[in-house]
């Protein structure tokens, strides 16, 4: 019986971004081969979707309509990075529920742990507006779901991606019971996670990578400074925002890092909320880079 579940379905491949944009469904397909050859052999979860009420804990009523009504109606949304479709809606919801699913697996000990393969990504995306691929807060509606129904007094996130999570910290910069934690490029989109902005209680921690970092300063850095103060917090979850757009292929990162410092980083912090992590595919652009990265990340978790 495998500890670690993949969290998919087929509507992930449906959000269409048009031809030339980096967060494609290629990303998908690109994945499930590189799962497929690996030999490793995970159960397959399908995700729920999240319903109005699991939106609404981080999102505005707003948000959600717009979202919905650009999805369904064609409508134009400002943000030109931010693309959909009519198959955005259903992939959106699925994508923002997963994180759910995910969690009621762990919590039932079906699993130890799981991984989203899921797309559109979340981390981007604020309480009130899509940005940056980004529709819905994927983990943050994890997050604040494992919080509003008791599931977990105090949950820990920590986001890896080569891009600052801006809507995350947003959603809980004044939650004392959330505590996010990332490291990113700097200076790099979106611009945002300065070391001085750090929430209530101390609950947001923000670490600026300069480009060209290499996996050992990564390493370090989460061994020394990350990963001791996630597990000071004593969090009964930790969530991760697992963006591999750190390699050194990738086009929208400027980090060095290979596929086999995914799994260095995942084994420093795996023990952390007794193992019960929860990972949420953010970005990862270059597409046999990303398949290499997610089978290492997973390969740590199966651990
Ligand atoms: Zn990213």
């Amino acid at each position: 019986m495998s500890r670690t579940a993949l969290i998919y379905c087929e509507e992930a491949i449906q959000h269409n971004t048009g031809g030339y944009h980096p967060e494609s469904p290629l990303r998908m397909k690109a994945l499930r081969l590189a799962f497929e050859e690996s030999g490793l052999n995970l159960p397959v979860l399908q995700p729920d979707p999240a319903s109005r009420d699991d939106l609404l804990r981080i999102h505005t009523r707003a948000h959600v309509d717009t979202v919905e009504a650009c999805c369904l109606n064609g409508g134009h949304y400002p943000d030109p990075d931010t693309v959909m479709g009519p198959g955005s809606w259903d992939a959106a919801l699925l994508s923002a529920g997963a994180g759910i699913t995910a969690c009621k697996a762990v919590l039932d000990g079906q699993y130890e742990n799981a991984f989203i393969m899921m797309r559109p990504p979340g981390h981007h995306a604020e309480p009130d507006h899509a940005m940056g691929f980004c529709l819905f807060n994927n983990i943050a509606v994890t997050a604040r779901w494992l919080r509003e129904t008791g599931k977990a007094r105090r949950v820990t996130i920590l986001d890896f991606d080569v891009h600052h999570g801006n809507g995350t910290q947003d959603a809980f910069y004044h939650d004392e019971t959330v505590f996010y934690v990332s490291l990113h490029e700097y200076p790099h989109f979106p611009g945002t996670g300065f070391p001085y902005e750090r929430g209530k209680d101390n609950t947001t921690l923000n670490i600026q990578m300069p480009p060209g970092c290499s996996p050992e300063q990564w390493t370090r850095t989460i061994e020394g400074m990350a990963a001791p103060q996630l597990e000071l917090f004593a969090p009964d979850f930790l969530l991760l925002s697992s963006g591999f757009d750190g390699h050194r292929l990738d086009p929208l990162g400027n980090q060095l890092l290979e596929a086999a410092d995914y799994g260095a980083i995942t084994r420093l912090v795996r023990h952390i909320a007794g193992g019960r992590i929860v990972s949420f595919l953010e970005g990862g652009y270059h597409l046999t880079a990303l398949g290499q990265c997610a089978v290492s990340h997973v390969s740590a978790l199966m651990e």
